[in-house]
């Protein structure tokens, strides 16, 4: 990997308004923890010092955004502000045409429903909880071909979020191309721990796809944190542009759903961007149905504006190199204190490897949602299970999906907290190092049906 810049990560913005933060004692954590069933989601905000959920729509938008909701062109058809969108969607991203949404869930069901036939293969570089259980509602089965090295989460491999073509390859032999609906291409890859997907098997994946006419969609919601990491890290890239990366990015896949709540700096939004004329008008259709009219999908003008604007700010160097680098900033941290984590570090966010963290935990006694649960404790920050709650069940058995990674997952959202606040983090998660061996797992008390790490409940053993 090459050597990072001189210069610091530095912010490069200062600070307009601030918003006070809660601190509160443990006791009152105890006591918080407890009637949340020991799920941070349970958590009222209040309740958080240092909030690490997630970076979905918990960024700082920035002074040009907030200026740009008040031009916000409230007509229920044609604002102008979609018009700016889908301009800046074309520009950056390259595809043709444009369906807002109200978020990139909402993207994933028009194209699941328009893509996907019941008995179809759902192809993907490990899956997203969304997007996995939208295209299992279509009728579809996802199927696992990232590269094994994303399920170890000691292994260095720059490219963690590559697709295995050879494992793609043979799930087209055995099913036929006609029952893969598409391949979604994720970038980065959450699940695998904000690991890059490289432009080169991109380029392999089209040439693949393109010899069986199969589409690929791209999971674009963090694509321009993986166009930084090939920036860094692969050859030939070193001289382009972020918007450069994007851009070619873009170009090897068909369509795209896009959470706008994480790259492009708003609170809510997204969209589904694609080539395909027949496509589009299917789903121009549809989001009438379940969004909103097509120049508007369940947003107000407003947010359309703020999201446009997040398009160009999202490739700013200055801007993802902080991005990134704030949180390559925690991670170098932790491991300097022995903490174990996945490595290479992610683009959004820094995971705690809880199967090394707390061996004496089986993972059936959830040491993932458990190590969650004791940070919040200790320090009152508040961060994610991605382990085993997160998998789920198998829909065809009911049992539980068993991940080989059990992680915490510490997400910053973007602009949000500075350095200092880093550091607070990482004294927070030594001080549960240190007295690990005492911790206890957990027993589930309620499971709700669909995307249970939402709303489950637990209780100390
Ligand atoms: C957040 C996210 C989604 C879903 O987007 P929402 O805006 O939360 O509906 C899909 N894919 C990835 C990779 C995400 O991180």
């Amino acid at each position: 990997m090459p050597k990072l810049e001189k210069r610091s990560w530095a912010e490069p913005f200062k600070i307009k308004v601030v918003e006070p933060l809660h601190m509160t004692t443990r006791p009152y954590r105890e006591h918080a923890l407890l009637e949340a069933g020991y799920n941070t989601f349970l958590l009222r905000s209040r309740d958080v010092y240092i909030d690490l959920l997630t970076d979905s729509g918990t960024n700082a938008m920035s002074d040009n955004q907030w200026a740009g909701l008040m031009m916000g062109d409230e007509a229920y058809a044609g604002s102008e502000n979609f018009y700016h969108l889908e301009e800046k969607v074309r520009e950056y991203y390259g595809y043709r045409y444009l369906v807002p949404t109200h978020q990139g869930r909402g993207a994933e069901h028009l194209l699941s429903r328009i893509l996907i036939k019941p008995g179809d293969f759902v192809p993907g570089n490990m899956y997203f909880t969304t997007t996995r259980l939208h295209q299992e509602l279509a009728g579809g089965t996802f199927v696992d071909v990232i590269v094994d090295e994303a399920h170890d989460p000691e292994s260095l491999h720059p490219f963690k979020g590559n697709i295995d073509l050879h494992k793609l390859e043979s799930l087209i032999e055995r099913v036929g191309a006609d029952r893969i609906s598409y391949v979604s291409a994720a970038a980065t890859v959450n699940m695998a721990g904000g690991q890059p997907i490289a432009m080169q098997n991109l380029r392999e994946l089209r040439a693949l796809t393109k010899k069986h006419h199969i589409r690929v969609v791209l999971d674009a919601t963090r694509a321009v944190e993986n166009a930084w990491f090939i920036r860094q890290r692969e050859p030939g890239f070193a001289s382009h542009s972020v918007a450069q990366i994007l851009h070619e990015m873009c170009s090897y896949t068909d369509a795209c759903t896009m959470s706008g709540k994480k790259d492009l700096l708003v609170n809510i939004g997204g969209f589904l961007a694609l080539n395909d004329e027949d496509i589009f008008e299917e789903a121009r259709n549809l989001v009438v149905v379940y969004e909103g009219l097509h120049t508007y999908g369940g947003l107000a003008g407003r947010d359309l504006e703020a999201m446009a604007r997040g398009i160009d700010e999202a490739v700013q160097e200055d801007h993802i190199r902080a991005r990134v680098g704030q949180v390559e900033y925690v991670g170098q941290r932790l491991l300097s204190i022995g903490i174990p984590i996945v490595q290479p570090i992610g683009g959004h966010a820094v995971f705690l490897d809880a199967r090394r963290f707390l061996p004496h935990i089986p993972q059936i006694e959830f040491p993932a949602q458990t190590l969650a649960a004791e940070l919040y404790l200790e320090s009152g920050i508040r961060t994610m299970e991605r382990g085993i709650v997160s998998a789920g069940r198998d829909p065809e058995t009911g049992e539980h999906h068993v991940p080989k990674l059990e992680l915490v997952r510490l997400t910053f959202p973007r602009r949000v907290y500075t350095q200092a606040h880093c550091d607070v983090v990482t004294e927070a998660v030594e001080a549960v190092y240190d007295r690990r061996t005492q911790v206890r797992g957990l027993r589930m008390t309620y499971e709700p049906k669909y995307l249970r790490f939402f709303q489950t409940r637990f209780e100390r053993l």
